[in-house]
């Protein structure tokens, strides 16, 4: 390998990796000469043949990170069973990776297909029949694909699993071992994860060769291009007036995410800017059909909507570039999702703005995202004009009867309404467990909304 390690970050280009032609030509045509901090180290651990865990979230260029190593290091082979298996949570982060796949392959002769569950599975016996050579899945519809005889796996070289604490998150443990049992024992893995937590450490030492680890960033540190700001606002209502202000006071808020906590959430304020922002505003969860949700995003990305709104699991690991604002109508619970939610903007070098709507409920959830990210959210008086109502939504009126109120899970929204049922319902009990067990040993207390209600 001519790769030098030592070569200072800033001054590496692609070109002194020893990729080949067409990888350095397609690279070209995207416009990448320089690599990031992940894709230069990532590379030289893969080229030696290392097992590699990445730590890293979107926007670090991590998708690249894996796919320039493994594609250097594929070669072409007349059985057209896949060589490279890539695994991801969600559907739209299949259709993503194969975009990307398909960009950077552009002059070589290799086949990427993308299959995930909730579709007609003929389509994608159809597309492993013809023969692929890079496959992208979410696990439990390959597991189908396998176990129905449709596809064979021992060709496989090189496993990726990204968004690995994602997957574990959603329930995918089992199925994700189930297909390690049926991978060659002789591959290469690479796994990528935003967060370092105990099921992946689990997870890696049952199943992998002790992975070097690489890390992007340390996680919670406020990514340094994002600029950050918030609003102590009194309600849902007022939030709403001040987000309308915004939006129509700000011409530079061209390509604006808003987040929201809930599916209801985010349509009671679609419906709210509906007419206001008639055809320029989007709106995705997982609700709404897979045609609706490809269609939604295609033109947020194209720049045909201005404005899209969104929940926390869909919209994680969707690359949309160019995202100048983004917006917190709620502030998230886990301070986890405020990094994921932020981390939409200011991505490949480009300045970004986050903003966060905080009502009083809401401080200790700002408190506890302050003491992830070690930073305090510089916050921006209200706007004189801003029309404050007194008009409460029915979650912000006090509740009396407090005894018979229900426990309520951490707000959590399934990002792939076609899971079974039997994997909807451990996701639930798992997510429970799982965040109380994290926020305790991260803050020494029950740090959810439910074990609060619990508590007192
Ligand atoms: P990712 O973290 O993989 O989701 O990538 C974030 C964005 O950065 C994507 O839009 C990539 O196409 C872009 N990107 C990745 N690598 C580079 C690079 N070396 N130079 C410029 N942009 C990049």
């Amino acid at each position: 390998s001519t790769f030098a390690p030592n070569f200072k970050i800033n001054k590496m280009t692609f070109e002194d990796f020893d990729l080949n032609k067409p990888l350095l030509n397609a690279l070209n045509d995207l416009g990448y000469t320089q690599p990031t901090a992940i894709q230069e180290k990532v590379y030289s651990v893969m080229m030696s043949g290392r097992d590699v865990l990445g730590i890293a979230q979107t926007g670090t260029g991590k998708t690249l990170a894996y796919l320039l190593p493994t594609l250097r290091q594929w070669k072409y082979s007349k059985d057209r069973s896949p060589q490279i298996l890539i695994l991801v949570p969600t559907r739209e982060l299949v259709v993503q990776v194969v975009t990307e796949v398909e960009k950077l392959t552009k002059y070589m002769n290799v086949v990427v297909g993308g299959v995930y569950g909730g579709t007609n599975m003929n389509t994608h016996i159809e597309l492993i029949r013809n023969g692929l050579d890079v496959l992208v899945a979410t696990p439990g519809r390959l597991l189908d694909l396998v176990l129905n005889g449709d596809l064979r796996l021992k060709m496989v070289k090189k496993l990726i699993i990204d968004e690995v604490d994602e997957m574990l998150d959603l329930g995918f443990r089992h199925q994700l071992t189930s297909v390690f049992n049926l991978l060659p024992a002789k591959r290469q893995n690479l796994m990528f994860s935003a967060t370092m937590t105990d099921k992946v450490e689990v997870l890696i030492d049952d199943y992998f060769n002790f992975p070097v680890k690489i890390e992007a960033a340390p996680t919670g540190t406020p990514l340094e291009n994002i600029i950050q700001t918030a609003y102590h606002v009194p309600n849902f209502n007022t939030k709403v007036n001040l987000l309308e202000m915004i939006l129509q006071l700000d011409a530079d808020m061209n390509k604006v995410v808003i987040f929201t906590a809930t599916k209801k959430l985010a349509d009671e304020l679609y419906e709210k800017l509906e007419t206001k922002f008639d055809d320029i505003i989007g709106i995705i969860h997982s609700n709404k059909a897979q045609n609706n949700r490809f269609e939604t995003v295609k033109r947020f990305q194209s720049g045909h909507y201005r404005i899209l709104i969104a929940t926390d699991i869909i919209a994680r690991g969707i690359d949309i570039s160019d995202v100048t604002h983004v917006i917190n109508l709620d502030t998230p619970d886990i301070p986890e999702n405020y990094m994921h939610r932020i981390g939409r903007t200011g991505r490949a070098d480009k300045k970004g703005i986050a903003i966060t709507f905080i009502t009083e409920k809401e401080r200790e959830y700002q408190a506890a995202i302050e003491e992830l990210m070690q930073y305090s959210i510089p916050i921006t008086e209200l706007p004189e004009n801003l029309e404050i109502s007194d008009v409460l939504t029915e979650d912000e009126i006090p509740q009396v009867h407090m005894k018979t109120l229900q426990i309520k899970l951490p707000k959590k929204d399934e990002g792939n309404a076609a899971f079974h049922e039997k994997s909807a319902k451990r996701q639930k009990v798992n997510n429970k467990i799982r965040r109380r067990d994290a926020m305790q040993m991260k803050y020494g207390k029950p740090q959810t909304r439910g074990a609060k209600k619990k508590g007192g």
